[in-house]
């Protein structure tokens, strides 16, 4: 089977990929490839945030590997937190108290429409490559949900009536930024003469 590296240790987006690509190839984490410390996202785009990522694992390990940076970005608050969305309410990064001051800041705010990012950033034989995918939705006004992480439970996505924290991960998967940036992911990789 062939193997790339994921180049993260987030074990709830390992499982959203791994599952995507339903055993049809095996994906390595950077801890299994000896990697334990937090790589560097210094970028002003989600673009050079991900290929910031997927450079050093290339350039450090030799490896095929893909990287992604996410972001959530708020019509009223003029796109923020966007590809700060990690280090929104400062250090230590906490989803806890970055979801707290985004309701802070969207308190009394009519306008609650928002749509998460994610770009994936893929060196592969050393050529790089990226990948795009976006969901539409709203900011609700509390939490809701216990699934997922990050701002899952305060993100309902258009057309439905339950916030990502309500839904299983396959249902996720099937419509999120993440989902339709590793959909692209999949498609390439499977097609692709490595
Ligand atoms: P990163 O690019 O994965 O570091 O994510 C940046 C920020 O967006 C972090 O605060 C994550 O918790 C959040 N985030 C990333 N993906 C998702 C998601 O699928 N749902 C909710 N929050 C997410």
């Amino acid at each position: 089977m062939k193997k790339i590296c994921f180049a993260s240790n987030n074990t709830k987006k390992l499982e959203e990929i791994r599952a995507a690509l339903s055993g049809k190839m095996d994906i390595i984490s950077l801890s299994e490839l000896g990697c334990t410390e937090e790589l560097a996202e210094t970028g002003d785009t989600l673009y050079d945030n991900a290929f910031q990522k997927a450079r050093y694992v290339f350039d450090r390990y030799g490896v095929d590997c893909f990287a992604d940076d996410t972001g959530l970005e708020v019509a009223a608050l003029d796109g923020a937190p966007g590809v700060y969305s990690g280090r929104f309410a400062g250090e230590p990064r906490s989803d806890q108290r970055n979801v707290d001051l985004l309701l802070h800041k969207m308190a009394g705010i009519p306008n609650r429409e928002a749509s998460f990012r994610t770009v994936i950033a893929l060196i592969l034989k050393g050529k790089e490559y990226a990948f795009e995918g976006k969901v539409d939705g709203v900011i609700v006004h509390e939490r809701v949900g216990d699934k997922g992480f990050g701002y899952d439970p305060v993100f309902q996505p258009t057309g439905f009536k339950a916030t990502f924290a309500e839904l299983t991960m396959e249902e996720k998967n099937q419509i999120s930024h993440r989902g339709r940036a590793v959909a692209k992911l999949v498609h390439f990789l499977l097609t692709a003469d490595f």
